[in-house]
């Protein structure tokens, strides 16, 4: 088996998750004792050799316009061809927006058993066992892929990068592709936030903070520690905040390393968002929210006192 990550960049650069991506191809072919590729689209000022330094040994490039690569059909049809060509029998994405449209195409034309959401190297001692959560992170199935062909899709934060040292060799592929059918025709980028999906520490406000007014002990917090700010579905819908700040059943689902939750009050929706975080601290002056009950470290009190101490005592520490 031999395995090819698609790995994503951005501005430039290849995000964590798709480093996370590559750490996870390279352990698994470690573990199964083959070769793994990374497999990168389109044009990015990052050198693409010094994916080596990630484990792995080649790095395929497919020329095209970077507008393509939000074409899932496009990319799928990409993807999928690199990985006949090449005889990769595992494709490797990062669990991203962009990878939950793609991968699953991938699949279907790979003729391949999917998981999404992995959160832990397959056990591949008797056949190919992924773990995921399920049923809003409460619990983690093990599903066996029996399928020759492969398609995984790893969450954000559940693989640690994890660097060889080395470099890739580089090589260029022109595989035969469709004519997108989409045109770009404008692209707004929130600037100067850390994107919430991939933060490993996030902030969040929720109702109990009484107004937008209030969000500024949220991003001086934010700002301070390197972390992206969230809120609750309540706080979205009021418009104290915007919704892509929404986390939740019906917002976006993260797994940071720390989730700090100010004045929200824990209900099962919020959960189902954020409880794969590493660890959660959560402030409240209602002892008996529910949030607690999910909570590592739990702080029971007025968020208008508690938080500009919190705020000094991260000052002091420099
Ligand atoms: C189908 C469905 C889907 C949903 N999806 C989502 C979702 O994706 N995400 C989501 O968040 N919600 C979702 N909800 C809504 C969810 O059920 C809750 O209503 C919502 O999460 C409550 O937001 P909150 O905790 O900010 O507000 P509240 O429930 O009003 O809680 C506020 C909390 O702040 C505390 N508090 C008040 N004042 C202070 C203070 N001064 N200091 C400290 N603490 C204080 C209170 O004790 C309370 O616990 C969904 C609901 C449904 C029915």
């Amino acid at each position: 088996m031999s395995i090819l990550i698609y790995t994503e960049h951005q501005d430039g650069k290849f995000k964590k998750n798709s480093l996370e991506a590559i750490s996870y191809g390279v352990a698994i072919a470690t573990q199964t004792g083959t070769d793994a590729y990374a497999l990168v689209a389109g044009s990015t000022s990052a050198t693409l050799s010094d994916l080596g330094n990630y484990g792995v040994k080649k790095v395929f490039h497919v020329a095209t316009d970077n507008n393509n690569l939000s074409d899932t059909k496009f990319m799928s049809a990409l993807v999928a061809q690199v990985a006949q060509e090449q005889q990769t029998d595992l494709v490797i994405f990062s669990n991203t927006l962009s990878a939950k449209g793609i991968a699953p195409r991938v699949a279907v034309k790979l003729k391949a058993g999917m998981i999404s959401g992995a959160v832990d190297l397959p056990d591949t001692s008797n056949g190919f066992i992924v773990k995921k959560n399920v049923f809003s992170g409460k619990a983690v199935t093990e599903i066996k892929v029996l399928t020759a062909n492969k398609v995984i899709t790893l969450n954000a934060n559940a693989f640690e990068v994890k660097e060889t040292g080395g470099s890739a060799e580089i090589i260029n592929l022109t595989p035969t592709l469709p004519v997108s059918s989409i045109t770009i025709t404008a692209v707004n980028k929130t600037a100067g936030e850390i994107p919430l999906a991939e933060a490993e520490r996030v902030i969040s406000g929720g109702r109990g903070l009484k107004g937008p007014e209030n969000w500024g002990m949220i991003e001086e917090l934010a700002k301070l520690t390197g972390a992206a700010t969230a809120c609750s579905r309540a706080v979205a819908d009021a418009h104290w905040r915007p919704h892509h700040e929404h986390v939740g059943q019906t917002g976006l689902a993260i797994s940071p390393n720390l989730y700090f939750a100010v004045g929200i009050s824990g209900a099962i929706q919020h959960l189902a968002g954020v409880n794969r975080s590493k660890t959660i601290v959560v402030i409240n002056k209602d002892p008996e929210a529910p949030f607690f009950k999910a909570a590592d470290y739990g702080i029971v009190g007025d968020a208008f006192e508690v938080m500009p101490k919190i705020i000094q005592a991260v000052k002091e520490l420099g």
